[in-house]
């Protein structure tokens, strides 16, 4: 296809790649060169070494990420190695450079050994005010996020869990208003028990919903108590076990409120929407084929059908890009120790609320013309649109100071005027 032949010229453009390293202070004379290295260099060392936090006042510490990944679960592409999973983590720098002004190192490790990746990964503190963990296939990853999250004194966040949960669940805010229905009642059924269905599935509950409700179905179907007690799965998906029926995914979807799909394309049928509860919920994101097609589940029914997925080509695309720049450009500005709970609930209250605001001309125009107006096909931001980092990183930077994760304190007003500066 075109898209494989311009991808690969325009990633083989000299220079190869999609990022270089850029200096920010002079360099020019003989003078500045002994400031920047040798023997000046020595004054911030020992001022680094009497008092660890001026490595925020002294090096790029602060406004630098390590985008960490072993290559084990890229996109679509599957456990495909540390080195071929490297034009995927220079991307994630270059969205984190161009929507969020946040560098990156990118680093692949090569590496299968989970506890020696977890101390690698933690003994690179120094060197990071934040740590993306990516593309690290489950169950795996909940291990190595747990522990880094304990280890680190700074924020660790595996955005293929808490990105998809953050945004699907701004989502599910703003679906469950226009269906007319309160989170807390929501009947919400699961395909899919991976990395990002379960860290979906237990963020819900932090937005509202009851544990009690959701329903999880893996690639045997609704993971139910009697199966974990036959050990049939494992410790994390077992956390949503339900004391039910044996059943398939047709059998959870009748009469469900929401569908979420985070499994793979193509399993859910007309017949199986139909099945739903009036007004259904449908977030189908498995890329790059949903669940269900877009129109094929409007079709499905009279009533409106409150319809996301992962695509740009149909409305409410579900895409990470709408929170891990923001999310980290409002820890990195108040040095937070961490990205917990109450910063992620922040995340998606902000993003839902924008949603429900007037959408400027220029974003408008910047998505073909196409009408943005809250409502069944406009329940999160664009991407493209400026006002999410001044709304996102504001509301997590005062969640963490409100929560005990910021080093630093901040005047959010303040903060806004520099960001929109
Ligand atoms: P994952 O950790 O590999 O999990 C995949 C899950 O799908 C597993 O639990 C697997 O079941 C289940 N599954 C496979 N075939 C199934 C079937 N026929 N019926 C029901 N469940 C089935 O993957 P992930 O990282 O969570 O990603 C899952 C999907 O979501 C991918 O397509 C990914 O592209 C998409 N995704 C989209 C977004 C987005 O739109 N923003 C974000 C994240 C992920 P078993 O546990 O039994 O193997
Ligand atoms: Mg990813």
């Amino acid at each position: 296809m075109g898209l494989d032949e311009d991808s690969l010229d325009y990633h083989r453009e000299d220079p190869p790649g999609k990022i270089e390293i850029s200096t920010t202070k002079p360099t020019n004379t003989q003078r500045d060169l002994s400031l920047a290295y040798s023997p000046g260099v020595a004054a911030p060392c020992r001022s680094i070494r009497d008092n660890p936090d001026d490595a925020f006042s002294y090096t790029a510490k602060g406004n630098l990420v390590g985008v960490v990944s072993d290559g084990t679960a890229v996109l679509g592409l599957g456990d495909i190695g540390a080195q071929a999973s490297k034009p995927v983590m220079e991307g994630k720098g270059v969205l984190f450079k161009r929507f969020a002004d946040i560098d990156v190192f990118d680093i692949e490790l090569d590496e299968n050994d989970t506890q020696a990746m977890i101390d690698s990964i933690a003994s690179m503190e120094p060197t990071f005010g934040g740590i993306n963990l990516e593309d690290i296939k489950a169950p795996e990853c909940f291990e190595v996020e747990e522990q880094l999250r304990e280890k680190m004194d700074i924020p660790v966040f595996h955005d293929d869990q808490h990105g998809t949960a953050i945004i699907s669940g701004a989502a599910l805010l703003n679906a469950a208003d226009i269906a007319g229905k309160d989170v807390e009642d929501l009947d919400i059924v699961f395909s899919g028990a991976g990395a990002s269905a379960l860290a979906s599935a237990r963020f819900y509950v932090s937005l509202g919903a009851s544990r009690e409700n959701i329903t999880m179905c893996d690639s045997s179907g609704i993971i139910t108590e009697a199966r974990a007690e036959q050990g049939d799965v494992n410790e994390f998906k077992r956390e949503f076990a339900q004391d039910t029926a044996e059943g398939d995914l047709a059998d959870a979807m009748r009469d469900a409120d929401v569908f979420v799909g985070l499994s793979v394309g193509g399993i859910v049928d007309q017949e199986m929407v139909a099945s739903m509860a009036d007004d259904p919920i449908i977030f189908a994101m498995a890329n790059p084929d949903p669940e269900i097609g877009y129109e094929e589940a409007k079709a499905a029914r009279d009533d409106t059908v409150i319809m996301a997925t992962g695509r740009s080509d149909y409305p409410n695309q579900v895409n990470n890009v709408l929170g891990f720049p923001f999310i980290f450009r409002g820890a990195l500005d108040v040095r937070a120790t961490e990205i917990n709970e109450e910063m992620k609930v922040a995340a998606a209250e902000a993003l839902a609320d924008l949603a429900r605001q007037d959408v400027p001309d220029a974003v408008v125009k910047a998505y073909g013309d196409q009408p943005l107006q809250f409502g069944p096909d406009y329940i999160i931001p664009k991407p493209l649109d400026p006002r999410v980092l001044f709304e996102v990183a504001p509301a997590v930077a005062q969640a963490a100071v409100d929560s005990g994760a910021a080093r630093q304190e901040l005047d959010i007003e303040e903060y806004v005027e520099e960001l929109e500066a």
